[in-house]
């Protein structure tokens, strides 16, 4: 196996077209993985539609996916080949300060940088075109067949989950989820505000709802997610729109002062502030999960932070993704998490562009793409 069917990204905002694509194999570290199932998340929509973000092109995105081991490269003890593994954007060595520490999932070596495109090992791209060298996304790349990532980026998974289902755990949902249960820890009876109903928002509401919350404030511009947010625990709903005042002070009247947490899933700032200032003041706590504009700046009076409000933000849920993904996996195979709500649509891999439009649309909330035609 040398070469393998990719959907490169030649420009920015331009459709993604599937190519003959040189993979070399994995060095020290790597493995290469076969994608069985990848879906898009919005983070490669950014990347790809680069308006706010640094463009880096050509390049293969996907990050979102479940594949199965095809080869390793030396110094890689704890895969073999025939493994099956969920690819994460944020991995984790085992061995620095933030892998040994309880709090942290920010892997000094492998966690989330959206401006690298090539491996760490030579700080070269894996993938070529008659020698051009095609950049790396979130050291995932998974939309191609083949795609070499770093070990640590790798989670092994209970060859009995359904790979088609739990590829969705890979980035978005497990986020939300952890956004949820491990940052935001809404009590039992309280309120939570989640901003963006797309998937991420979507498993943050289901968190919600799994820790006990009892009142799950859906916010969002769409008004066609509301309809499909009731499946998810949502049990009311704000529009900014309908309102000629900020949305936070809506929700504070809502609330009587505020809600108890809010877990902002937009990567729009005004809604990130919006998701903080609705916090009630006194035990408040918002968290910021979206992935902002490179040039976006957080802006609010710090009052709203001396008047015992906490603000935090996550990656990944703050999952540790080969120490706890394992066990969100078996969330779903124990029926305590439900993943076909969230997969609105499927696709082939040729039709790969179609996934970028329903997402823009706001039609879609997860759709798989097959690499199997
Ligand atoms: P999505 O496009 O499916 O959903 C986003 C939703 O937010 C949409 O329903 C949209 O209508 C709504 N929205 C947009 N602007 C809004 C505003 N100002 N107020 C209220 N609602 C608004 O996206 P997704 O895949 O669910 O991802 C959500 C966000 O999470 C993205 O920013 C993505 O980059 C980010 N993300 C972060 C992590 C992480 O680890 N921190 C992981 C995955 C995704
Ligand atoms: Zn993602």
């Amino acid at each position: 196996m040398s070469t393998t069917a990719a959907a490169v990204a030649w420009e920015a905002g331009k459709p993604l077209v599937i190519e003959e694509v040189e993979v070399d194999p994995p060095q020290a570290m790597e493995v290469r993985i076969k994608i069985k199932y990848t879906s898009l998340c919005h983070t490669d929509l950014y990347f790809w539609e680069a308006k706010g973000q640094v463009p880096l092109f050509p390049r293969i995105f996907g990050h979102e996916a479940a594949g199965i081991v095809e080869s390793m490269g030396e110094g890689v003890t704890d895969l073999q080949v025939g493994d099956h593994v969920l690819p994460v954007f944020t991995g984790e060595c085992k061995e620095c300060a933030h892998c040994k520490s309880e709090e942290s999932n920010m892997c000094e070596l492998l966690r989330i940088n959206t401006y690298r495109g090539v491996m760490l090992n030579d700080g070269k791209s894996r993938f070529s075109i008659n020698g051009t060298p095609i950049n790396h996304f979130l050291g995932t790349s998974t939309f191609s067949e083949y795609t070499v990532v770093h070990s640590g980026c790798l989670t092994k998974i209970d060859p009995s989950a359904p790979l088609d289902k739990v590829c969705i755990l890979s980035c978005g949902i497990s986020t939300g989820l952890g956004a949820a249960l491990n940052v935001a820890k809404p009590k039992k009876g309280s309120s939570v505000a989640i901003f963006g109903l797309g998937a991420v928002g979507l498993a943050a509401a289901e968190g919600a709802r799994i820790a006990g919350a009892s009142r799950i404030m859906g916010v969002d511009l769409n008004p066609k997610r509301f309809e499909e947010a009731k499946k998810f625990g949502v049990t009311e709903f704000v529009n900014p729109k309908d309102h000629n005042k900020p949305v936070q002070e809506v929700i504070a009247e809502m609330t009587n002062g505020g809600v108890d947490r809010s877990i902002e899933c937009t990567g729009h700032i005004d809604a990130m502030i919006s998701a903080f200032e609705c916090v009630h003041d006194g035990w408040g706590v918002a968290v910021l999960v979206g992935v902002p504009n490179q040039d976006a700046v957080f802006k609010t009076n710090p009052m709203n932070v001396l008047n015992e409000r906490t603000l935090k933000g996550t990656f990944f849920g703050n999952y540790k993704p080969r120490t706890d993904l394992p066990s969100v996996v078996h969330m779903y195979m124990r029926k305590e998490l439900e993943l076909d709500k969230f997969i609105t649509h499927r696709v082939t891999f040729s039709e790969i562009n179609k996934a970028f439009d329903y997402m823009i649309k706001g039609e879609s909330l997860r759709c798989i793409i097959s690499m199997e035609e």
